[in-house]
């Protein structure tokens, strides 16, 4: 309990001392960048943790290492701890100075540090949402963010409910600027919306609640349409089809399987097939998927029962670089620039960037970087799911140097000395390329065949 207090007391202390707390929300958003901009950011897992702080006993630097030692702690973090808030604000400085012009943001959830649950509670988790989009909404005024929430945003973790509660109360009011009144409505019900572009007539985002379909989520158990959103998201995507709009998937928990684990889909695997039924019939009308949770960098071809290539998923790498004590490897904290065609928002390229966290602890400076532009570093047109598709079949080639890099990546170039051996590859090609049940039991099949013969 000394240590609860103790907690908490950092917790207060660092949310008093983080800059736009108590300050009104917002102003309305306005300003849109030229129409040809055609580009939006994408944040996810930030994980701030209130208790980072730098302390010669390196037990004591960061809640969420659990009583671990911080391995190399500095003023950007450890890779045994979650974001100190200074880590945070460098990727949103970052975004703010980086001269690219956006019409918007995504932000696919995680804002809590992970510690153990009875570390927390409700009204903490409202308190570290608050705070990371108070520090948004001051530095990026007129930016409209579309936020997803994330299985951390919720007290206790991954019990996130199908009916309304304090927290989805608490972000349908925090994320009002964003939103217009239908989709504070369904946030404050299901923790789910969906919410026209004001920059860009025509596209809409929709922002899933995944977290109903997460394993670890007992509430859901048994539920065939959790909080009735399969219900919703078909009669959504159904009336923008008729109302010609261009739809991207915004979610924390992705679809399709996990590419470091076998045969372990991401969300349980009843729901996962749902979503994939869904998406694949409404293909024409979702131009875009885009999500976060697994921290990694990762993207994934949905084929349609045919194996036709028909919608482009992209996982993006955490703000965060925890790990666990046992885990060797990580990620190195990522924030990514999406470019589109502002005619029909089909997705050309994507810009990740980086903390070299080592480096930027050892400078005591931030210098996010440019890791790799997509289309250039793979030699491919655009992201396409055609594109996708043919540049995972090169992956797919034994000794392939595209799949390294894309290994590489993975990590944030994190540790480029990572290697991937004969399993690995099969499970990340296959998640890569199958995201339902039948066609990636016989995708393992298959590698395993050809690379045992
Ligand atoms: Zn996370
Ligand atoms: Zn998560």
């Amino acid at each position: 309990m000394a240590l609860l207090g103790a907690f908490l007391c950092c917790l207060l202390a660092a949310w008093h001392a983080s800059p736009g707390l108590g300050l009104p929300l917002a102003p309305a958003v306005g300003g849109c960048p030229a129409r040809a901009a055609g580009q939006f950011w994408h944040v996810t897992d930030l994980h701030l943790d209130p208790t980072y702080h730098i302390t010669d006993d390196h037990t004591k630097v960061c809640a969420s290492s659990k009583g671990a030692n911080a391995s190399n702690p500095g003023p950007f973090g450890d890779v045994l701890c979650d974001s100190p808030y200074q880590l945070i604000m460098s990727a949103f400085d970052f975004i703010k100075n980086s001269g690219q012009e956006a019409s918007f943001m995504i932000w696919t959830g995680d804002s809590p540090p992970h510690v153990p649950v009875p570390e927390l509670s409700t009204d903490t988790v409202i308190k570290v949402i608050t705070n990371m989009t108070t520090t948004v909404q001051n530095l990026f005024p007129n930016l409209q963010v579309f936020p997803a929430l994330g299985n951390h945003d919720y007290w206790p973790q991954d019990q996130l409910p199908i009916a309304t509660s304090k927290v989805y109360n608490a972000v349908a009011k925090l994320w009002k600027p964003w939103l217009d009144e239908e989709a504070i409505s369904t946030l404050s019900t299901g923790g789910f919306y969906s919410q026209k572009v004001t920059c860009n007539p025509n596209l809409r985002i929709i922002s899933l609640n995944t977290n109903l379909y997460y394993g670890p989520n007992i509430v859901t158990l048994n539920k065939t349409d959790p909080a009735n959103q399969f219900e919703w998201l078909e009669k959504t995507l159904n009336s923008s089809q008729q109302n010609k709009e261009k739809v991207y998937i915004i979610a924390h928990v992705p679809v399709g399987y996990l590419p470091f684990s076998s045969g372990i889909p991401a969300m349980r695997q009843y729901y996962n097939e749902k979503l994939i039924d869904i998406f694949r019939r409404y293909s024409s009308v979702i131009a875009g998927q885009f999500y976060g949770h697994t921290h990694r960098d990762s993207i994934m071809v949905l084929s349609d029962e045919k194996g036709s290539p028909v919608s482009s998923v992209f996982v993006a790498p955490a703000v965060t670089p925890v790990k666990g004590v046992l885990q060797r490897e990580t990620n190195n904290p990522g924030v990514r620039l999406f470019r589109y065609e502002p005619g029909d928002y089909t997705l050309s390229d994507m810009l990740q960037y980086y903390l070299n966290l080592t480096e930027a602890n050892l400078k005591g400076e931030s210098n996010w970087k440019l890791e790799y532009v997509l289309t250039q570093t793979y030699g491919i047109e655009d992201l396409q799911p055609q594109s996708l598709y043919g540049l995972a079949k090169q992956f797919s080639m034994l000794g392939s140097q595209q799949f390294t890099k894309y290994y590489n990546y993975f990590f944030v170039s994190y540790d480029s000395s990572a290697i991937c051996d004969k399993k690995c590859k099969a499970l990340q090609i296959c998640a890569i390329m199958n995201l339902d049940h039948i066609s990636y039991v016989d995708c393992l099949k298959q590698y395993y065949i050809k690379n045992n013969n």
